[in-house]
This record gives C-alpha cells, structure tokens and sequence, in this order.
C-alpha cells in the first residue's frame, strides 16, 4: 500500500490497518506480561474447561498452551484432585467473589510437594455475567517452610525460658506505656495473665531505692556504653511485699538516626537467691564477730579487758624494734598490789574483783594512747612507756613522772559497793633501748625492781639497779 496515496479509501484502510497493529501489540504484551509472570495463571470456562494459561502453568502440567486449551482438570491433575478444583471454581460463581485457598496441587507429571496459594476470581463479560473463572498459582513453600522454622524456633524459646522459669518484656520506648510483660512475668508479680496485653510505664514497678541504678544500668545500654542491659532490683508485688527480680535486656530495633525505639528482655525471680544471700551476709557478719571475740580473748583479760600477758609480749616487741630504729628509750613499768590477799579475805573476791577493774581504769588514765597497760594475773599489772628521749637520763625522769603519777592515782580512796576502801601499789622500773635485752629478761629485771619496792616498804618506786640506781 502506497502510504503517500492521499485518496480517501485508502487513508481510511490506513487506518484500519494502524488499529489492527495496535490490537496486535497489546495482545503481544498482554501475552508477554502473562507468561513472564513466575505464577501459574490459567483460565477456565463455568464447566471447568481451559480457555488459556500462561507458560509457568502449562509447565506445571508438563505441556503446552495449545494441549491444555480445551481440556479439563482431571486430565492433568487426576479425578480427586479436579473434583476439589471444580468445587472450589463453582463456589466463586455462585458467589461472585474472589477466593483464596492453600493446598498443594501436583500434576500427573510433575508430582510437586510445595504448598501453593490459589486465588480464584470469577471472570465477567461486558455485561457482567461470569463467563468463567480465572487461577493464579503461587508457590508459597519457601514462605511456609520460613514460618515453620520461625514456629519452631519460637517454640524452642519458649521452652527455654520455660524451663529457666525465665519471664518475657518486650518494651516499646517510643511510647509512655510501652512496657509489656508476658504472663509468666506478670506472675511473677502476682498479676493476672490478661495484664500481659496491658502496656504499662515502666519506672513505677521499682522499688524507689533501687529505681536509680537500675535506670543507670538502662542508660549505659541505651548509650551503647554496654552491651546489654542488666540489672537486679525490688519489684512492687499484687501483695503489697517486694520480689527481687533479675533482668537482661537488649535493645532489638532502632530508627534510622541510631535512636532505639524498642527493647525486648526477660525477667527472673531472685528473691530466693537474695534470701540466701542475705542469710550467707548474715552468718558472715556472726561469724565475723565471734572471730572477733575469740581474738580479743586470746589477748586480753576478760575481768579488765585489759590486754593480757600475750599481747604485751608482742606489743614488746614491736616496741623494741621501734625503740632500735628511732633510738629513744623506752620503760617497763611492774606493778603489783599491796597486801591485795588481805582486801579479798575481809571483804570478798567480787570486791577484789572491782578494786582490780578500779585499778586498772586508773592506769588507763595514767598513760598515752600509744603506751600499753596490761594486766599480767592476780594483782599484777605491766605498763609500757614508748617513745622517751634518747637520753638515759631524760628516759628515767619521764619514767619515774609516770610512776609517781599512777603512785598517787593509785592512793585515791576507791568506793566499792558503798565502802571506802585504800590499795597501794609497788612499782618496778627498767629502761630499754633496741634489742640490748629482750622482752622476758626486761620483765625479770622489772619484776627484781618491784621487790625492791616491797622491800622498801611498799607504796613506792624502784628502778632496776644496772639502769643506774
Ligand atoms: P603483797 O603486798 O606482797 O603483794 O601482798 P598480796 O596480798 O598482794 O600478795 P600477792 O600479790 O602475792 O597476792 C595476790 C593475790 O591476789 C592472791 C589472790 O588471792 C588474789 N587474786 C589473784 N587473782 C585474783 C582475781 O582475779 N580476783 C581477785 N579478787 N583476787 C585475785
Ligand atoms: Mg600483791
């Protein structure tokens, strides 16, 4: 045909013509766009006979468009299986509406196991009656076979923390009562299972004391400056008591800026363990102090309280090294009662006892906090001056100061149990400097002095003689 023919047949089959071509390429596209979808489309007439199907269909069925077109589902699916397909088609005629189905659908072919998602729409003509019913097929296996694995694993996880007695949270940040507990948790705080549907704040639960920092140990993760969140607190139970509650958490999902929008984390109840902590802190704490009292009993006096022989030879020791390192002198200072037997035989021993307690306060008094007052048994008593001068003269001044004051402390009248009573003492003294001497020789020589003092006539003083008496 000559296109530049301007006669009006011809422009009029000119015409005819381009809408000819025009009709063609869309069917070819419409055909194209059919058989390039993966899904297994076909269409059948209101008695179950196949007008057309795309190629995954006649694929499916293991033969081609031009086969298929003209036969019905038996042929390719076998009796049973069509008589289902056929049930399902006259549901969508006699309601007019689209229907979704899921089953498996394996040809006499191909004997394919994957589950398919149908849906069925009825087809119209120009007036609206349904000419006949149009299938789309898809392979949804690898969906379903996703799901099961999710099932799968979910339930696993539920076992899990089932059997760790663990509860769920799942906490939405973006919102104030974002804060969901499941029904194990919410047991745990004597809640009904349906509150696990109830968004709650979170904060309020939490005992006031412990509410800081469990929020420090939320921050940290928040910020990223941890990598989980974990935290054990009191938690507000129905009853109105506290359950200490062990919590991890992780946030799981966070906007596009990095903020974290939602946490998920579980809960356990450590109210036990706390109990038994609590227990364990308290017999620690006993155990401590009868440790204590054992100690103090191994070196002290139980009547005075006084340190006992024990610890002055220890405390001697210390002294003597310090007294080597610092050259200075220090004193040992024997002290024993006067006719003390005679005080115990008119009055008793309790009242002994009390002049005894009477004494040694005193001498307490008498001294510096460094020195050592120690009673040695009966109505004997050591005192340890540290720290006097480097000279021996100077030392023996102080020495003889400190005697002279627990001679007139002593002297005091003392009142026990409503009686005035009178007790004196007699005092021996020696000097030390370094380890010249050790500790019981220093006692021995002490000791000599102080039976001077008796001799002497008692209520008095005496140094040892080699400190130059
Ligand atoms: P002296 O002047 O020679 O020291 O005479 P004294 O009577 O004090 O004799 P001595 O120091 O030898 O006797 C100490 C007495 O202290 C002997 C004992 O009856 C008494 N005594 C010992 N231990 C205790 C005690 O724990 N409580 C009481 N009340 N008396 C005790
Ligand atoms: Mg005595």
């Amino acid at each position: 045909m000559a296109i530049d023919d301007p006669s009006q047949p011809l422009e009029r089959l000119h015409n005819n013509d381009a809408a000819t071509l025009a009709l063609q390429l869309s069917e070819n596209l419409l055909r194209n766009l059919l058989e390039t979808i993966p899904d297994r489309i076909w269409l059948k007439d209101t008695h179950g006979i196949h007008l057309a199907c795309n190629a995954a269909f006649a694929e499916h069925v293991g033969a081609t468009t031009a086969q298929i077109v003209g036969t019905d589902d038996a042929h390719w699916f076998g009796k049973a299986l069509a008589e289902e397909f056929l049930r399902a088609d006259r549901i969508v005629i006699q309601t007019g509406q689209s229907l979704t189905l899921e089953g498996t659908m394996p040809s006499a072919q191909h004997n394919d196991p994957s589950v398919y998602e149908v849906i069925k729409t009825p087809m119209r003509d120009a007036n609206g009656n349904i000419i006949g019913v149009l299938g789309m097929g898809r392979n949804i296996q690898a969906r379903k076979d996703t799901e099961a694995r999710l099932r799968d694993a979910t339930e696993q996880l539920e076992l899990a923390l089932m059997g760790a007695d663990l509860g769920r949270w799942d906490h939405d940040l973006s919102v104030e009562k974002g804060y969901y507990l499941d029904e194990r948790s919410c047991a745990m705080l004597g809640r009904e299972p349906a509150e696990s549907t109830h968004g709650r704040a979170w904060g309020h639960l939490i005992h006031p004391d412990d509410l800081p920092g469990t929020l420090d140990a939320m921050r940290a993760h928040l910020s990223g400056d941890l990598p989980a969140y974990e935290a054990e607190y009191r938690a507000r139970h129905m009853a109105g008591h506290w359950v200490w509650l062990g919590n991890r958490g992780k946030v799981v999902q966070v906007s596009d800026s990095g903020k974290p929008l939602r946490m998920v984390g579980t809960l356990m109840d450590i109210s036990k363990r706390k109990r038994v902590e609590g227990e364990l802190l308290a017999t620690q704490a006993e155990l401590q102090s009868t440790l204590k009292a054992i100690e103090h009993l191994a070196f002290h006096d139980t009547l005075t309280g006084l340190p006992n022989r024990r610890m002055l030879i220890d405390r001697l020791e210390t002294a003597l090294a310090a007294s080597q390192r610092n050259q200075t002198h220090g004193a040992l200072l024997f002290l024993d009662l006067d006719k003390f037997k005679a005080l115990n035989d008119s009055f008793g021993h309790d009242v002994g006892d009390l002049m005894l307690q009477e004494v040694a306060q005193r001498l307490v008094h008498c001294i510096r906090a460094v020195d050592t007052v120690a009673r040695l048994g009966g109505d004997e008593f050591v005192l340890l001056i540290q720290n006097l001068s480097g000279s021996v003269d100077d030392a023996k001044l102080h020495a003889s100061t400190v005697g002279h004051k627990i001679l007139a402390s002593l002297n005091e009248p003392y009142l026990l149990k409503d009686v005035v009573h009178r007790i004196t003492p007699s005092i021996g003294a020696t000097l030390f400097m370094g380890h010249a001497l050790d500790g019981a020789e220093l006692l021995k020589q002490a000791d000599l002095a102080m039976y001077e003092a008796k001799a002497k006539g008692r209520n008095t003083m005496c140094f040892f003689k080699e400190n130059g008496l």
